[in-house]
């Protein structure tokens, strides 16, 4: 284990300021679940790990009733957003994914804001939350910025975070009303494993069944978790027929940018998007029915 010096900030001002002072040799410790593994196995380590752990409020969950969005402190646990009553009734795709990640000690721990900002191209949490609009608040030095989610994946491991920011909360949009939000992915083992497709999607229907509002991502296909607009814009205005479901479906097939790796082959991981996003639209066609 490589040492490093260990900082428990109690504000989130002092965090913000310890990684500005250490900017670059600093990083930012929420659950651990990625960064002691990163640590550990490949032998990186920051000189300076800054906790989040005693820095209140950081993991808050609830609804912004001038919005009607959900906001979702960063701190929040995986397992903590699993049972939560708002986002199960609200945000039911991102608890799905939140749900299928590791095992309840891992989930314990991990957080939706490290999920995120460990960039992993499969991170489980990011299809449904780009599907449903969300955005992340990132705060460092000189304030707050408020970013769409897709504009914060920049590659594999990469974000849009500056060395000395803070991601403290993300937003997005809640079900309901005639909208409902579904994830889904494949993978070799059904539990602790990671996905080999994840397909998130959100859908707002009409009186007369017809789509309002279309949000379709995909995860594990592309160097970074990745929202397919011109998909989901094949159902705007439609109502959901098998045929058009199926356009939809090939259309982000061929928007997906799979690699072969020691998981699944590109042609493997194409197709899966294609029998996933079938499945996950046909499905939140049913539970807008009923
Ligand atoms: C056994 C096991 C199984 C797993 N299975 C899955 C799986 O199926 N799907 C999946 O997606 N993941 C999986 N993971 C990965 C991991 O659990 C998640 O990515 C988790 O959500 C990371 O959150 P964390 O709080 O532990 O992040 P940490 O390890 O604390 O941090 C991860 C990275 O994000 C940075 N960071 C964390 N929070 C912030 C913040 N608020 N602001 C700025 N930077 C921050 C850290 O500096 C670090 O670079 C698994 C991990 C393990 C150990």
């Amino acid at each position: 284990m490589i040492a490093f010096d260990y900082h428990a900030p109690e504000s989130l001002q002092e965090a913000v300021r310890l990684l500005d002072q250490f900017a670059g040799t600093a990083r930012v410790v929420a659950g651990g679940t990625d960064l002691m593994v990163t640590c550990r196995l490949r032998g990186l380590g920051p000189q300076h790990v800054i906790s989040l752990r005693r820095v209140e409020n950081l993991d808050v969950v609830r609804r912004d009733e001038a919005t009607g969005r959900v906001r979702i402190g960063a701190f929040a646990t995986l397992r903590q957003i699993e049972r939560s009553p708002l986002l199960r009734e609200r945000c039911a795709g991102l608890v799905e994914a939140a749900h299928k990640v590791g095992s309840i000690p891992v989930r314990n721990l991990a957080t939706i804001g490290g999920n995120l900002c460990n960039a992993s191209p499969s991170a489980e949490t990011a299809p449904p939350l780009l599907a449903a609009a969300a955005t992340v608040t990132l705060t460092g030095p000189g304030g707050q910025r408020a970013i769409p989610l897709e504009q914060f994946f920049l590659g594999p491991g990469k974000t849009a975070l500056q060395p000395n920011e803070v991601l403290t909360e993300v937003s997005l949009l809640a079900d309901g009303a005639g909208a409902a939000s579904m994830y889904e992915r494949q993978c070799i083992r059904r539990f602790k494993d990671i996905a080999l497709v994840g397909v998130g999607a959100r859908l707002a229907l009409d009186g007369a069944g017809r789509c309002q509002a279309v949000g379709l991502a995909l995860g594990a296909v592309a160097p970074t978790p990745l929202p397919v607009p011109a998909a989901a814009d094949l159902l705007l205005g439609q109502q959901l027929s098998d045929a058009r479901i199926a356009e939809v479906a090939a259309a982000a097939r061929a928007a997906a940018k799979p690699i072969t790796d020691i998981r699944a082959s590109a042609e493997y991981r194409s197709a899966m998007v294609e029998v996933l996003t079938i499945r996950v639209l046909r499905a939140l066609r049913e539970a807008l029915r009923n």
